[in-house]
């Protein structure tokens, strides 16, 4: 029975992604072929996959893909003999975007065209990238194992046909009308033969298939090399062949950091080829990121996302693992429980690692660039409890410093200039760098030439809240507890000094805490300040205030904890505010400097005011008396 034909709509996502190819995106247009060819290499990993269970599939012909160039006519073909789509394949694929996040995507496209290629590429739309260079395109499928064949059609102007058609073997063939060429708008003339395979080339040249041009009457040599890189000698590659792959694999067009071949041979023999790559992809903290390394079964394709290969804090590695002993009908059931894939995995870990060490070690600045994109992800190893390579992760943490604000300074630095009878770690975790660098926790700290290292990322208060001990020495928040500097002497003259100062003011920290009730757990006298008035900071088993905050936002339950105000005993404040108490106990003053002192060491924390309307009053009531 003939289906007549049939008009669609786009879904509204894929209608505006449309709308931007066709009008906004000019720059790198060529990788509209990469992206057609690399569906159509898909495909053939798939007939060659479903071949493998089904050989009645198998009709003998060599997988390959061709591209027609019919220059009257202004078309280019690519025609492959892969596993094809079903019509409602083609609905469903071409028509709609399964992936939700593509509301952010186009936002993203929206914002920033620059970045365009990379960013189709890592969002996976390519095939609508052909509407930048096109005019429309026709797609004729048949589905493997089927004998109807569908042909598709759009202009791009928010609706497509569907139609029955016929074709003579599995496979897809997309044809695209070319627009005119514009040179000067990276529109090249994609009817030329040195045009279309200098692309091949360029993007294409590892795809596992051959791509030949078509010609009349004669058998072409493929345009690509097909080489697997991966199990090649690393002393037979070139590091530009490594960038390529690279670009192959991420489609992130910046030059990795690290390439890191990796071969496993003995009990099992399995090769890899990882990246490191420069920069974040946008997704890196989506739970839809595309994650995960190809995997191979002796060069063949396998599955795309083995996140098996890899623990999450690892995420941001790139590149293809060929384990050339497991079976080719590994599903991901299997590769989570295989026990050879447990031993490839670790090995990729401890060489991901040890590359990472390395670079720490011998080249700072590219450490920092590796640092500043993906010290998150891999700090997410210390956070997880079933993460097993933490001490070697702690290897790698780095931080600012007291000491030295503009370099990153790692924790086997900090121990090897620790101050004598120093013995623990001290660390300032905050909600930015710059709340950290100019916390009033950290005066008396500098004043005694204490180092403290300085954390600002989110994760960094959920891995630090299980105190790791890095050599032997606790890394100790300075935002909890108290704070002990010095030697045993001077710990005791400063208890004695603190004794005194307690005595002369306990009347007045008894009347601001209860000035303070509902806003904290205490007030008494810090040893940390030197030119502040007040701080907070948290009872010795509480979490500190920003670590509540965060596990609240993330919808736990939080037995609420109050702060701590600790206060300055040597501030002049202190010394008026003693005498307006002893002038008048009732003097309104003292409450409103209570709420002052609480306010300002919540900004101060980057906090949100608890109590904004109190601290307006106080701060309005104290400035009529002032000015
Ligand atoms: P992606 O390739 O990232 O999934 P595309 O928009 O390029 O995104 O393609 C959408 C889907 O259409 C593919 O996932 C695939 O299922 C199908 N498809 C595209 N081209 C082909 C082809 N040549 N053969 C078979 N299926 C294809």
């Amino acid at each position: 029975m003939t289906q007549a034909t049939e008009r669609h709509e786009f879904q509204a996502e894929v209608k505006q992604l449309l709308d931007l190819m066709v009008h906004s995106l000019y720059s790198d247009r060529d990788i509209f072929l990469r992206e057609l060819i690399s569906n159509a290499s898909d495909a053939l990993d798939k007939r060659r996959f479903e071949q493998l269970t089904s050989p009645e599939l198998a009709d003998g012909a060599e997988l390959q893909i061709k591209l027609a160039i019919d220059r009257e006519a202004r078309t280019l073909s690519i025609i492959d003999n892969g596993v094809g789509m079903s019509r409602d394949e083609v609905v469903r694929n071409i028509g709609t975007i399964a992936r939700s996040g593509t509301k952010e995507f186009i936002a993203q496209l929206t914002a920033n065209k620059k970045d365009a290629p990379g960013l189709i590429g890592q969002f996976g739309v390519g095939f609508y990238s052909a509407f930048m260079v096109s005019e429309d395109i026709t797609l004729v499928t048949r589905r493997l194992g089927t004998e109807t064949a569908t042909r598709w059609h759009s202009t791009g102007d928010g609706t497509y046909t569907i139609d029955e058609d016929t074709r003579a073997e599995p496979g897809t063939t997309v044809t695209v009308k070319l627009k005119a060429a514009d040179p000067e708008h990276g529109l090249h003339d994609y009817t030329a033969e040195t045009v279309v395979s200098g692309i091949v080339k360029r993007y294409s040249d590892f795809v596992a298939y051959p791509i030949r041009l078509v010609k009349e009457g004669d058998d072409q040599t493929p345009i690509n090399s097909m080489k697997a890189i991966w199990d090649r000698p690393k002393s037979e590659v070139t590091e530009d062949e490594y960038k390529e792959f690279y670009r192959h694999v991420s489609h992130d067009w910046t030059d990795p950091l690290r390439t890191i071949p990796v071969r496993m041979e003995g009990t099992f023999e399995a090769y890899a080829l990882l990246y490191i790559p420069s920069k974040a992809p946008f997704d890196l903290y989506s739970p839809e990121m595309k994650r995960g390394l190809q995997l191979y079964v002796k060069r063949v394709f396998v599955m795309d996302e083995s996140k098996e290969l890899l623990p999450t804090h690892l995420r941001f590695v790139r590149g293809v693992v060929d384990a050339h002993d497991l079976s080719l009908n590994v599903s991901r059931e299997i590769l989570q429980k295989d026990r050879q894939i447990a031993l490839i995995r670790k090995q990729l870990v401890k060489k991901v690692l040890g590359s990472l060490e390395e670079m720490k070690r011998d080249h700072a600045d590219e450490y920092a660039t590796f640092w500043e994109a993906f010290g998150p992800v891999l700090k997410e190893g210390l956070a997880n409890w079933d993460s097993t390579d933490k001490d070697k992760i702690l290897e790698l943490v780095v931080a600012t410093s007291t000491k030295e604000r503009d370099k990153l300074v790692s924790l086997a630095d900090y121990v090897g200039r620790m101050k004598e009878g120093q013995d623990a770690i001290y660390f300032l975790a905050g909600a930015s760098k710059e709340a950290v660098a100019r916390s009033p926790l950290l005066e008396r700290f500098a004043a005694q030439g204490v180092e403290v290292l300085l954390f600002a990322d989110p994760i960094d208060e959920l891995w630090l809240e299980n105190a790791p001990t890095f050599q032997g020495k606790q890394l100790t928040s300075i935002a909890r507890g108290d704070v002990t500097l010095g030697t045993d002497e001077e710990r005791k003259q400063e208890e004695e000094k603190l004794a005194e100062k307690r005595e002369a003011l306990g009347d007045l920290l008894l009347q601001l805490r209860a000035a303070l009730q509902e806003e904290v757990k205490e007030v008494r006298l810090s040893t940390r300040l030197t030119s502040s008035p007040s701080c907070l900071v948290a009872d010795d088993k509480d979490m500190t205030p920003r670590m509540q905050r965060m596990m609240a936002q993330m919808g736990h339950a939080v037995p609420s904890a109050k702060p701590i105000l600790e206060i300055n005993g040597n501030h002049p404040l202190v010394a008026k505010l003693q005498a307006v108490q002893a002038a008048s106990k009732d003097d309104p003053r003292i409450g409103w400097a209570a709420q002052v002192l609480f306010g300002q060491a919540q900004l101060a924390d980057g906090a949100e005011l608890t109590a904004p309307t109190r601290y307006n009053e106080a701060v309005g009531e104290l400035m009529l008396r002032a000015v």
